[in-house]
């Protein structure tokens, strides 16, 4: 069942998995690829509240030359246990740092992160070890349409903790607001206010004035067909 709008989305994922007689190491003779659908409600527990993160600096997802780029289960088995910790200490995702310098940051566990100063928004350019998610570059060509400097490059934690706004982004999230970045002990909260943090992702309220809701509002209503398609994204099934 494809939900009503606004009540949740229909999330389809294919999945392709190596199938056939092997035990050994190596590609598998045969792939099974499939397609599954699933009406879902919002990713977070957190609903449409602000997320809380945690920056891990001891776990990694992926390194230079690995697979961290690529939409691939690997890349979920290490995150498994810092996201869990995080979690019991009642954090809602874990932000990765790279792997050999430890000061960058690269992304949430099933999420791209941006963070915005004045008009510019930046987010961690794709190194092979950043998913390069389509809801990122979906938010940075509306971002760019509606006049914004939108930078690619390498992002230090430490301006995580200055940005005046951090969201993230992915096909499940959409575009989920960031309400507090803890890192090395110190919790740092981004100043809205309870109600404008709940009026973050509903998309019917009046503008709050946050840049991930402005974006989070065009995307939404360019995949309802609200709003004007010249992008070419929206794709009619008969
Ligand atoms: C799926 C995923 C994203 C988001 O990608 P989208 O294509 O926007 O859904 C970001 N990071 C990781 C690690 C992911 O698995």
């Amino acid at each position: 069942m494809i939900p009503p709008p606004g009540k949740g989305s229909l999330y389809i994922r294919p999945l392709l998995i190596g199938t056939g007689p092997i035990l050994g190491l190596s590609p598998a003779h045969e792939y099974t690829f499939l397609v599954y659908a699933s009406p879902v409600g919002n990713y977070f527990k957190e609903g449409t509240a602000s997320l809380n993160l945690y920056v891990n600096n001891d776990f990694h997802r992926t390194t230079r030359g690995g697979a961290g780029g690529v939409k691939s289960i690997t890349n979920y088995a290490p995150v498994l246990k810092p996201l869990l910790r995080a979690k019991e200490q009642g954090f809602s995702d874990v932000v990765f740092l790279d792997s050999v310098h430890k000061k960058y940051i690269e992304e949430v566990s099933s999420c791209n992160i941006f963070l915005v100063k004045g008009d510019v928004i930046s987010t961690p350019s794709t190194v092979g070890t950043i998913l390069e998610g389509i809801t990122r570059k979906s938010i940075i060509d509306i971002a760019r349409d509606l006049g914004y400097m939108v930078e690619e490059r390498l992002v230090t934690v430490d301006e995580l903790m200055e940005a005046d706004e951090v969201f993230t982004t992915g096909t499940a999230v959409t575009v989920a607001n960031v309400g507090s970045i803890t890192y090395n002990g110190q919790r740092l909260s981004y100043v809205l206010s309870n109600i404008n943090q709940r009026m973050v992702v509903e998309y019917k309220t009046s503008d709050c004035g946050l840049v991930s809701q402005k974006l989070f509002k065009r995307l939404i209503g360019i995949q309802s067909g609200k709003i004007e398609d010249k992008y070419n994204w929206v794709v009619a099934i008969h």
